[in-house]
């Protein structure tokens, strides 16, 4: 056992090879026609997924377990296997057109770090446990993170069971089904928080690739506030009713909706506007619109302009309703997060020492870390992705960006397995 390691160490007994043969293998479970995946959680291409990475995993000394919400953990015991342990990972699910990359990465990327340190006899003081958090994307069973949610206790057990799928099937159900088939894998109930919680992941934007950084460094993860928007005007004949006495709900959505983008308009592009949900009621092509319902979706990194900017939205979409009634109704509110600086710190140092180029970056998707984030010192590492491309079955990462992820990841965690 060595414990008189330097930085680059364990980075260079990380196998690139290794790792993308797994990748690749991983992909095989819910592979598209298309080149993307397809294995949405708690479906039996995850439970198949999960058992390759308990194959894997057990293969070289780790110890898995599960808790009853079926997140995945293979543990690499460290020298005090008392203290709480370093987590790393991110989850294995996808969107149903997902791509081969979002999630797996991040856990198999984990699984090479700690290989990498048990080819090296590094043992750290504290355990590394690497994680597979169930149901991140909440493409199935919304909404998602629902296992770290649980994990940290942010949502109860109990409020997730009943959740149904299209196809009626509840999270109940199919936890009971993931649950049997790793009979082998110990439920262990009893978890301790955390020492520290890391998570590698594909950027999902463009930035990296535009700045020609290979690592971010990620400064947090952007706010959200979601809202839902009812139109109300009145019914009726298309080809009787003249101007002057229609209250017509859909033109005056469009109106509202055009104010918002351009009350929200911001000159650095920083801003994220999204409507993505419309129902016009009743949907007739011969009826004046009675009802139109609508979602925002906004976010902005910084809390002191994700606050005003979504306390103005109830007054712009009043004043844009002309005679029609309108209602607004806020639905989400996760405010901006910070990951602490000593990690992020971590990893820009960790990287200038492996010669990897990097750049502090926030997060504009949401991921587990949002929660681990509430429990223990949390931190997250991006790579680029192809044109920004995710969510998408063409989800494209080169192969020496992978290998230069999982070495970041490798240092940091062990370095934090060590400190006190
Ligand atoms: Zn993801």
């Amino acid at each position: 056992v060595r414990t008189d390691i330097s930085t680059g160490d364990i980075a260079r007994l990380v196998v690139e090879d290794r790792l993308w043969h797994r990748l690749s293998r991983l992909a095989e479970f819910g592979a598209t026609a298309d080149g993307g995946v397809n294995r949405q959680a708690l479906s039996a291409e995850e439970i198949a997924a999960r058992r390759q990475l308990v194959a894997w995993g057990t293969a070289i000394g780790l110890q898995p377990h599960t808790d009853r919400v079926a997140n995945l953990f293979l543990t690499y015991r460290g020298r005090d296997a008392d203290l709480s342990p370093v987590l790393i990972g991110s989850h294995i699910d996808s969107q149903p057109t997902g791509g081969k990359f979002d999630g797996a990465y991040g856990v198999l990327a984990a699984l090479e770090s700690v290989e990498a340190m048990i080819a090296g006899g590094h043992k750290p003081r504290r355990s590394i446990t690497v994680v597979a958090w169930m149901n991140e994307e909440g493409s199935r069973f919304a909404p998602g993170m629902m296992g770290s949610a649980v994990y940290t206790g942010a949502r109860a057990r109990a409020d997730i069971l009943d959740i149904c799928d299209h196809a009626g099937r509840s999270v109940r159900e199919e936890l009971d089904t993931v649950l049997r088939a790793d009979a082998d894998v110990p439920v262990v109930e009893k978890r301790q928080r955390p020492a520290a919680y890391l998570e590698l992941h594909i950027e999902q934007g463009p930035i990296l690739e535009l700045e020609s950084k290979v690592i971010g460094a990620v400064t947090g993860i952007q706010g959200k506030r979601t809202y839902r928007v009812h139109v109300t005007g009145e019914e009726n004949h298309a080809g009787t009713s003249p101007r002057s006495v229609r209250r017509d709900a859909l033109v005056a959505a469009i109106d509202i909706v055009k104010a918002l983008q351009n009350a929200l308009w911001d000159r650095d592009d920083i801003t994220r506007f999204t409507v993505g949900q419309f129902t016009v009621t009743p949907n007739a092509p011969s009826v004046v619109p009675a009802k139109v319902v609508f979602s925002i979706d906004l976010r902005h990194p910084d809390a002191d302009q994700l606050r005003p900017l979504g306390d103005a939205v109830p007054e712009i979409c009043a004043n844009a309703a002309g005679r029609c009634a309108v209602a607004v109704t806020q639905v989400l509110y996760d405010p901006p997060l910070e990951f602490p600086p000593a990690i992020r710190q971590k990893i820009g140092r960790t990287a200038d020492r492996l010669d990897i180029p990097w750049m502090n970056i926030p997060s504009g998707a949401g991921h587990d870390a949002r929660h681990l984030h509430r429990i223990c010192p949390t931190g997250m590492i991006f790579i680029p992705c192809k044109d920004g491309i995710s969510h998408n079955e063409a989800e494209s990462i080169l192969r020496s960006h992978a290998t230069a992820g999982a070495s970041v990841l490798a240092e940091v965690a062990f370095e934090l397995a060590n400190a006190v």
